[in-house]
């Protein structure tokens, strides 16, 4: 049995060796009510970031010689849990461990028949409920209006874009290569895309690609692509803070345009968003998430990467924008 374990606290970018590979050479026992737990597919998220750190959020920090956790799909290996039976798959927040022990606290059955596991952990798991919660919650997207989300080519990202277009939004993409902006276009039917990385002047970008104005953003980033498309808000404008990954590595806090006179002059609306505060609207968005996917109208791509050992290298790879869609690892 293999587990990763927080092996100090990255400083700046994360790097290999805040991470420590622990062997275990024992045999795994339950106990009544436990299940033992194949890993199957794990999920690397950027929110991680935020844990490694030794700083008050909306979850503890991950503590120091102690497994790494995030969102999971395991088998079942053995069971004396009345609730599981071997050979379910269960997804669930577990370990970063090659096998465990749970008492199925928190973890739900997933159907390899209905939907490929790693869906579980993407468009059919949290970045597919931020996606839809984020939006229809804070967003309150109305046909005809204009969107722009930034990290579009992401898990959210992707999956923002394309409930806006069934909802009749124009959606605009930012994200940080050509390939990515031409994925969004051709696979999720953006209207148009930006490249950060390549576009000098990302104010009259966002102008231009948005000659009404910007009625819903969508921010996964923060930084300068944020502070950018606040010049170009429409009035009573809804701006939902998902994410902003561009400064999960500073060290310094970073300088950024005031905002205020955006919100004030435009009467627009600004709040931070999390998942898991809308618990009770989960079945209600995976029906619908899931409705989308059967029909056809919402489709998704992912990055899988092969093999425990590189999970910690799949997480530091997000903030170098080497996945499209949802980031996973297959073990
Ligand atoms: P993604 O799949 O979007 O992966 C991260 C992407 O971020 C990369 O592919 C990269 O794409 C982009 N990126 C990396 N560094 C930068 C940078 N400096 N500036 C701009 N873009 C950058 O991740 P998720 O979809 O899982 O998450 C997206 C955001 O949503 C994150 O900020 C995450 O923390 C947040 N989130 C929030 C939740 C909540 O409840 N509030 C829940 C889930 C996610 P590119 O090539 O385009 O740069």
């Amino acid at each position: 049995m293999k587990t990763i374990v927080l092996n100090n606290r990255p400083e700046g970018k994360p790097t290999l060796s805040n991470f420590e590979f622990v062997e275990v050479d024992k045999t795994l026992n339950i106990s009544e009510g436990e299940i033992l737990l194949e890993t199957a597919y794990v999920s690397v998220d950027p929110y991680l970031r935020g844990r490694m750190s030794d700083a008050k959020s909306y979850v503890p920090p991950f503590k120091l010689n102690q497994p790494v956790h995030s969102g999971v799909v395991a088998k079942v290996l053995e069971s004396k849990n009345e609730k599981f039976k071997v050979g379910d798959y269960v997804s669930g927040m577990l370990n970063w461990s090659t096998q465990q022990v749970s008492d199925g606290e928190g973890l739900n059955k997933v159907d390899p028949e209905k939907a490929p596991l790693s869906t579980y952990l993407g468009v059919l798991g949290m970045t597919g409920l931020t996606a839809y919660l984020g939006l229809t919650e804070i967003g309150k997207p109305n046909k005809g209006e204009t969107i722009v989300v930034s990290g579009a080519a992401g898990a959210v990202g992707s999956v923002v874009g394309q409930i806006a277009k069934i909802l009749g939004l124009r959606v605009i993409g930012i994200a940080g290569t050509d390939e990515k902006i031409e994925m969004l276009k051709s696979k999720f039917g953006f209207d148009e895309g930006i490249n950060y990385n390549t576009t000098k002047d990302m104010k009259s970008a966002i102008a231009e690609a948005a000659p009404n104005g910007v009625d819903v953003y969508f921010d996964n980033v923060g930084g300068p692509i944020s502070d950018a498309v606040l010049f170009s808000i429409n009035q009573f404008a809804r701006i939902i803070i998902c994410g902003a990954i561009s400064v999960y590595n500073e060290t310094e806090l970073p300088t950024s345009l005031s905002v205020q006179p955006f919100l004030v002059k435009n009467s627009a609306l600004m709040q931070g968003f999390i998942v898991s505060n809308y618990a009770e609207k989960f079945p209600e968005a995976i029906q619908k998430l899931a409705g989308w996917l059967n029909e056809g109208k919402l489709t998704y791509t992912e990055t899988i990467v092969d093999g425990f050992d590189n999970i910690p290298q799949a997480f530091i790879d997000l903030f170098e924008g080497k996945n499209k869609g949802k980031m996973i690892v297959k073990i």
